[in-house]
């Protein structure tokens, strides 16, 4: 058994500090994710910074352009909170489908936007090929089983799927992510958050070891407040997307679709935005033709292997029924 030491953290910055100092130290959120890695034998943190216990930060602002939510609410305040469920639906529905109801209730949005993919490879450390946790050493799902994991996105490194429901719905909708760390407050927009695993797949996101996510923003719009999450997968709840859609529209008094957003979950090593489908909605009649001709052009550079072939046909039906549900 290690040792691992636990520290509250009374403020952010203080955190920062306590990371900074630390090079083994790990923020601690709602630990929903990260003592699962411990346990698992991938996360080997000395120290553990928690979060949860300082004041602030856990409050959800719905102004008259931005959506904000701090870093430390919990998934389930945040999905249940009256304003997001009116003005930005997509997240609500993205938040309530993932997880389970006690997950939600302790994990936190900074700890959602970091988890880590749920790749088999990854998480068994008795597979000793995976370049995201030892980088150089290879990648056993690009033969082994891969049913789950991403068609799109992927490189010759990495093909682990992006986990995450929520921050599909933040990709369809702009979102920004705010940061502190040593050097300050920066801000990110949620598609720089992402990176593509590339020859680096170990690299999930841009955060620096002290820098600790503060909030999320997301601007209000109308294709937002006319949006919805829909998920797909083996089973009805308690499970990871195979495919997922994230998908609003403004549709003006006669019918044309003036602003469209789709983003696909569940099919890429990302929050995968789709500008194409995008495109070839906007400007033409909000009608179930026009939804089927724009759902084919999603995951049109699809590098599928020999077990998820299925996720190209099944993110174009997630999209289309998206589509056709947002519309009414
Ligand atoms: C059984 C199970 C099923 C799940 N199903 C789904 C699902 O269907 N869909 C889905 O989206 N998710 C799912 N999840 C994942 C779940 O959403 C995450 O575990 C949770 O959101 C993580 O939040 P947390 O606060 O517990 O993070 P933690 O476990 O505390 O932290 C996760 C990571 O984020 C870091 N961290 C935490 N807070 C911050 C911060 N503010 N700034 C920077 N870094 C930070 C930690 O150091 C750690 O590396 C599931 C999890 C489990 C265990």
């Amino acid at each position: 058994m290690r040792a691992v030491e636990y520290t509250r953290a009374d403020t952010l910055d203080a955190a920062v500090a306590l990371l900074q100092g630390d090079s083994s130290a790990a923020p601690l959120g709602g630990g929903t994710t990260l003592v699962d890695l411990m346990k698992c034998g991938v996360a080997h943190p000395s120290r553990l910074i928690d979060l949860t216990q300082m004041p602030g930060h856990d409050d959800v602002e719905a102004g008259e352009s931005v959506l904000r939510i701090g870093a430390l609410c919990r998934m389930s305040d945040v999905a249940e909170h009256p304003e997001v469920r009116r003005r930005w639906p997509a997240v609500s529905e993205a938040l309530l489908r993932g997880a389970s109801q006690q997950l939600r209730n302790m994990a936190t949005i900074g700890g959602n936007l970091m988890q880590r993919t749920r790749c088999g490879y990854f998480r068994d450390p008795s597979f000793t090929e995976c370049n995201k946790r030892d980088p150089g050493s290879g990648c056993a799902a690009m033969d082994g089983e891969n049913r789950g994991h991403a068609v799109l996105g992927t490189s010759g490194s990495c093909i682990a799927t992006n986990p995450g429901d929520l921050a599909v719905a933040l990709t369809a909708f702009d979102a920004a992510v705010h940061i502190l760390g040593p050097d300050g407050h920066r801000v990110l927009s949620i598609d720089e958050f992402f990176p593509l695993p590339g020859e680096t797949p170990e690299r999930e996101h841009p955060l620096g070891h002290a820098e600790l996510i503060t909030a999320v923003e997301v601007p209000v719009s109308a294709a937002a407040a006319h949006s919805c999450y829909l998920k797909v997968r083996d089973r009805v709840s308690y499970e990871f997307a195979a495919a997922s859609a994230a998908v609003g529209l403004e549709v003006l008094a006669d019918g044309t679709i003036a602003d469209a957003r789709v983003a696909l979950g569940g099919v890429a090593t990302k929050p995968w935005r789709e500008p194409g489908v995008e495109a070839a909605l906007i400007g033409r009649p909000a009608s179930a033709a026009v939804f089927r001709e724009a759902a084919a052009l999603a995951a049109a550079d699809a590098h599928p292997r020999r077990h998820n072939a299925y996720k190209v046909e099944l993110a174009r039906r997630t999209v289309e029924r998206a589509l056709l549900t947002v519309s009414g």
